[in-house]
C-alpha cells in the first residue's frame, strides 16, 4: 500500500467532499422543514396551549410508540432530562456507579452525576463505536463481585448498578452480547438512543432492549422538537414513575398542590411537542436521505487509501445521523490537516468527541482501559450530514 503524503490526503479528501456537497457553506447538521410545522403551530397557538396543557404532547408519544414499538413513552424537556429521569426511576441512587462507553456526548457522563451517582468508563468495540460487550466482561470479571445479586466494584466498594450504552453516531451497539453480560453481573440496561431515532438492531427500534431508553429532539438530532427528549420502556411502572418525576412529583387532584418527592419540571411543552408531530411524519424520508448520502459519500471516498465511511453493523439498520470518516492508524496524524483544510473551505467536520476521561470534571471516576477510545478518538471526523444535501 503506497502512503499518502499529507498534502495529497488533504486534498482528495476536499475533493470527495466537493463532489458530494455542493454548499460551500455547509453545517455538521440542519434540521429539515417542509411538512406540517408550521400547520400544527399555528394550530397550537391558536388553542392558547402552548405550554404543560394541549394535545400534542399525548399525540407525539402515541406516534413514537406506534413507530419505535415502545408500549411506553413519556416526552420530556431534552435527552439529558431523559436520561436523569430513567436513570432515578430505575433505582440509580447517589454513589451508585454507572458503566457509560468513554466515547459518547458529555451528557451520558452529566446526567448521571446530576444523580450523585459516578460515570465508570468502559471502551469501545472500532466497528460499531458503541460500548464493548466483551471488554466489558473482562473489566467486570477483574474488577467486581456479585454480592446478594448485585454487583460491586471490590475497588471503590460502590454497587454498579446499570450500564448505559450509547448508539454514536446512529449505528446500532451489539445490544444482544451486552444484555448477556449485564444478566450475568445482574445490572440494568438504559439505551442512550439519542442519536438513534430509526435505528434498529435485528429488527427492533434502537432504545426498546433495556429497562429503558431514551431520544433526543435536539436541534441537530435527525428530526427535532426545537429541544426535547422521550423515555421508552416497556414497565408501567416505570413510565408513570418517570412520567410523575417529570411533572414535580405532584398528585394528580383537581386543585390541590401535593408534591410527594422532588421531582423536576422537565415535562416538553405542547408547542414542542407540535413541531415533533410535523417532524415525525417526515421521518421516513429523511432516512431515505441519510442512506442517499451515505451511498453518495462511500463512492466519493471509495478510492481514497486508507479512508473508510463507517458503515451500519450486519443485522442492523443505521438511520444515518452523521457520515463518519475512519482514518487508517497510517495517516491519523493527519486528522488536524484535514480538519483545518476543509474548515477553511467552508466546511464543518468534527472530531468525535474528547473521551469523557479525559475531560476535568471526570478526570478521577473509575475506568477500564481504554485503548480503542483513546485510537478511534484520533481516527473519526463526521462529515457534513444535513439530509437535504442529498
Ligand atoms: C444529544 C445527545 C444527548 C442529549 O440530548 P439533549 O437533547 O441534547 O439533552 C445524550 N446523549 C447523546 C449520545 C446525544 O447525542
Amino acid at each position: 500500500m503506497t502512503l499518502l503524503s499529507k498534502e495529497e490526503c488533504v486534498s482528495q479528501v476536499l475533493k470527495a467532499i466537493r463532489s458530494v456537497v455542493r454548499t460551500p457553506t455547509a453545517t455538521l447538521h440542519e434540521p429539515t422543514f417542509g411538512g406540517n410545522e408550521w400547520r400544527y403551530l399555528q394550530d397550537c397557538l391558536d388553542s392558547t396551549f402552548v405550554s404543560s396543557g394541549g394535545t400534542y404532547v399525548e399525540r407525539y408519544e402515541s406516534e413514537l410508540a406506534a413507530y419505535t414499538g415502545s408500549p411506553y413513552v413519556v416526552a420530556v424537556s431534552s435527552g439529558t432530562a431523559a436520561l436523569q429521569v430513567a436513570l432515578r426511576s430505575a433505582g440509580v441512587e447517589s454513589d451508585d456507579e454507572v458503566l457509560i462507553p468513554a466515547l459518547t456526548f458529555v451528557a451520558t457522563a452529566n446526567a448521571v452525576t446530576y444523580l450523585g451517582a459516578i460515570p465508570h468508563f468502559v471502551d469501545c468495540d472500532a466497528r460499531t463505536l458503541g460500548l464493548d460487550p466483551t471488554a466489558l466482561r473482562i473489566h467486570l470479571e477483574n474488577i467486581a463481585d456479585l454480592q446478594g445479586g448485585k454487583c460491586v466494584n471490590r475497588t471503590t466498594g460502590r454497587v454498579i448498578r446499570t450500564v448505559i450504552p450509547v448508539h454514536v453516531f446512529g449505528h446500532p451497539m451489539e445490544i444482544d452480547d451486552l444484555s448477556e453480560v449485564a444478566n450475568t453481573f445482574g445490572i440494568n440496561i438504559i439505551e442512550d438512543a439519542a442519536e438513534s431515532l430509526g435505528s434498529t438492531f435485528k429488527g427492533n427500534h434502537t432504545g426498546t432492549f433495556g429497562l429503558a431508553g431514551v431520544l433526543s429532539f435536539n436541534g441537530n438530532k435527525i428530526i427535532t422538537t426545537g429541544g426535547g427528549g422521550a423515555i421508552l420502556t416497556n414497565d408501567p411502572e416505570l413510565a408513570s414513575r418517570a412520567s410523575h418525576l417529570s411533572t414535580t412529583a405532584k398528585i394528580a387532584h383537581d386543585w390541590e398542590y401535593v408534591h410527594d418527592e422532588i421531582g423536576y419540571n422537565y415535562r416538553l411543552p405542547n408547542l414542542n411537542a407540535a413541531l415533533g408531530c410535523a417532524q415525525l411524519e417526515k421521518l421516513p424520508d429523511l432516512l431515505e436521505r441519510k442512506r442517499r448520502l451515505f451511498d453518495l459519500y462511500s463512492e466519493a471516498f471509495a478510492m481514497i487509501e486508507g479512508v473508510d465511511l463507517v458503515t451500519e453493523p450486519p443485522g442492523c439498520a443505521s438511520n444515518y445521523w452523521l457520515q463518519t470518516l475512519c482514518l487508517d492508524e497510517s495517516i491519523r496524524e493527519y486528522r488536524d490537516a484535514i480538519l483545518h483544510h476543509c474548515h477553511s473551505a467552508g466546511f464543518e467536520l468534527r472530531p468525535v468527541w474528547t473521551p469523557l476521561h479525559w475531560l476535568k470534571p471526570y478526570w478521577t471516576c473509575p475506568k477500564a482501559n481504554l485503548p480503542v477510545s483513546e485510537s478511534l478518538y484520533r481516527a473519526l471526523i463526521n462529515l457534513p450530514s444535513s439530509a437535504h444535501l442529498a
